[in-house]
């Protein structure tokens, strides 16, 4: 239970937001929604240091990293969470993990060990509505996450 409320219609009400976000006409041309900071980097209207891009995707550094390498690959399109991804995005999804191999060879931390996590839905703890995976290294990690 989270908050009173099954996991399962915590997933449900996810859906249904990001629905109505598609509906209600926040999503502005080019598919970016207002007020999502991670649409706003991708079109540069918040300077980032880039650090890999292609077309589907993006990464850059975590602004409060949780390891000594800690970086975000994001999509360029808005998807709420990994749970909103289809078929469709499938390349997309090839797309991080090539920059999730990229990035960990030229951070150096290929060869000892890289975490990718993508948070979905509030229990996840998923602060940002919009498809991005953490990309962490630099320090021995510990199993089950928190
Ligand atoms: P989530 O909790 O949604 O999985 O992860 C969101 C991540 O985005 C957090 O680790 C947070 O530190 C990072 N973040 C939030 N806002 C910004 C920002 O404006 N710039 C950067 N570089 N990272 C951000
Ligand atoms: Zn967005």
């Amino acid at each position: 239970m989270v908050e009173g409320r099954s996991l399962d219609e915590a997933a449900v009400a996810l859906k249904r937001a990001h629905y109505a976000e598609e509906t209600t006409g926040r999503f502005r041309k080019g598919g970016k929604v207002e007020n999502c900071i991670f649409c706003r980097i991708v079109a540069g209207e918040v300077p980032s240091e880039i650090l890999y891009q292609d077309d589907e995707v993006i990464a850059f550094r975590d602004i409060n990293p949780q390891a000594p390498v800690h970086l975000l690959v994001v999509s360029r399109k808005h998807i709420t969470s990994a749970l909103q991804a289809e078929a469709r995005d499938g390349k997309l999804l090839a797309s991080v993990f090539e920059a999730v191999a990229s990035l960990a060879e030229r951070e150096d931390i290929a060869s000892s060990g890289v975490r990718v996590v993508t948070n979905a839905g509030r229990a996840a703890g998923q602060e940002v509505p919009h498809l991005h995976f953490h990309v962490l290294g630099g320090r021995m990690m510990s199993w089950p996450p928190g």
